[in-house]
């Protein structure tokens, strides 16, 4: 056993892992032994003593048997009780989920199988700002029950420079998991802006690209599976730090981004393929087209600035689609916490009955649409028409109902206020 390989490194004479991806190294006579490889070896010693004719090896316990595993139309209905529309990225990532988690347990089974390694499948959602690509990368990871966790690419920059480590998104998971590391590791995480590291042009330009490329770069590892040390605490790594190992290769990413400027590129690319006789029915898509980014290929993601490898690290790719005024007014009332049942709880703990009329909801939802931040823009114009009621409603005595208007919302006029009738 050698425990210098040509770097002159020390590592783990067992596992091979350098001192810096462990939290701490034992030393023997020419040989090293690392913390997990002590937990590793004196679990097998115990398990030996307690039963001493048990297989040498044995095998992982399964964590979900495939009756317990939801199937993908389990997890899309579930996803339909929180997030509006969007069926194609529901579908796709209900698929994706669950050949994830069966990839997971695959370890397991024995047949004819049994060499072919399962792919990761994370996911790469599409979709203009405020249209739920947050909610349901939040809303999967609440049904499947496993730690979930949000980080921005823009707040990271390549190691060495100013800026957060790639790894402090593995931090974020880690505190979401309670630091529970084995939990973690099947967890969901959520990057978002992804577009906003993109390329900013085809040619390697001269000075570094550190906040772009550099961090697409960094971003591949621990897309792919790599066991990384992570600063418990988050922020930046430094020498004399413990870190906590963190195996990836289980880690479920999502990423997301707006990718504004990519239906000129799947546009120009449909038209300059459609000269000619065979011009199909796709070939007519022109770039306002509303479903424009359910037509991109991994190559107008490569032009639009996205390094190839990044792009073959995320193989699926969904498009959420620019919610139209009937989704708009869906995800006013319909959602187990549609906000519109959210302002009626708060006035109903105060014994009052909050009613929005036919007109006040197409109001809310016109001035919304025209916000261009999607469903966000709704509670910013509710949040306008409501804080002025909100504020003042309790100096009014003996209010049993107050309702809202199309007036009320459109210019702040003064809402109905119906008295109680029993005490009147
Ligand atoms: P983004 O696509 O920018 O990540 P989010 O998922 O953060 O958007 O959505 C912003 C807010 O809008 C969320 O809090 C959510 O309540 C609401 N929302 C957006 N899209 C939907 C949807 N399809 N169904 C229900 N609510 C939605």
């Amino acid at each position: 056993m050698s425990n210098l390989r040509d770097d002159d490194v020390i590592r783990c004479s067992f596992c091979g892992r350098t001192a810096h991806e462990v939290t701490s190294m034992v030393a023997g006579p020419e040989v090293y032994i690392c913390d997990r490889c002590i937990d590793d070896a004196s679990g097998i010693v115990t398990s030996d003593v307690a039963a001493p004719s048990a297989p040498a090896a044995p095998r992982p316990k399964r964590t979900t048997a495939p009756s317990e595993r939801m199937t993908p139309l389990e997890i899309k209905s579930s996803l339909d009780e929180y997030v509006v529309g969007q069926d194609q990225a529901k579908k796709a990532l209900s698929v994706a989920v669950y050949n994830h988690y069966k990839r997971i347990d695959s370890s397991e089974y024995f047949s004819e199988y049994e060499d072919v390694e399962l792919e990761k499948s994370n996911i790469l959602l599409l979709g203009p700002t405020g249209t739920g690509k947050t909610l349901l990368a939040r809303t999967l990871a609440r049904v499947l029950d496993v730690p979930f966790s949000i980080s921005d690419a823009t707040a990271l920059t390549e190691a060495g420079y100013v800026g957060e480590d790639v790894e402090s998104i593995l931090a974020n998971l880690l505190h979401a998991a309670d630091f529970n590391v084995e939990r973690a590791e099947r967890g969901i995480i959520y990057i978002d802006e992804v577009d906003k590291v993109a390329r900013k042009s085809d040619n390697a330009s001269i000075t570094r690209d550190v906040s772009g490329e550099g961090v697409q770069q960094a971003l591949l590892k621990i897309l792919e599976g790599t066991v990384a040390g992570v600063p418990p605490k988050g922020g930046r790594k430094h020498p004399e730090q413990s870190l906590i190992n963190i195996d990836t290769s289980n880690i479920l990413f999502i990423c997301g981004g707006a990718f504004d400027g990519l239906s000129d590129v799947i546009a120009s690319r449909i038209s300059s393929s459609s000269i000619g006789f065979t011009a199909s029915q796709t070939d007519k898509i022109d770039k306002f087209d509303p479903k424009i980014f359910q037509h991109v290929e991994p190559d107008d993601l490569i032009r639009f600035g996205l390094i190839p490898e990044l792009i073959g690290r995320l193989p699926v790719i969904s498009a959420l689609d620019n919610l139209s005024i009937e989704a708009m007014r869906n995800i006013l009332l319909e959602p187990k916490n549609a906000l519109l049942k959210q302002y009626k709880k708060l006035f109903a703990m105060d014994g009052m009955e909050l009613h929005f009329d036919e007109g006040a909801i197409d109001a809310v939802v016109h001035k919304a649409k025209a916000l261009g931040t999607g469903a966000r823009g709704l509670r910013a114009v509710l949040e306008d028409a409501m804080l002025e009621i909100m504020f003042d409603v309790h100096s009014k005595n003996n209010i049993a109902r107050c309702i809202i208007t199309r007036e009320t919302v459109e210019s702040n006029a003064e809402p109905i206020f119906e008295p109680n009738k029993a005490t009147a």
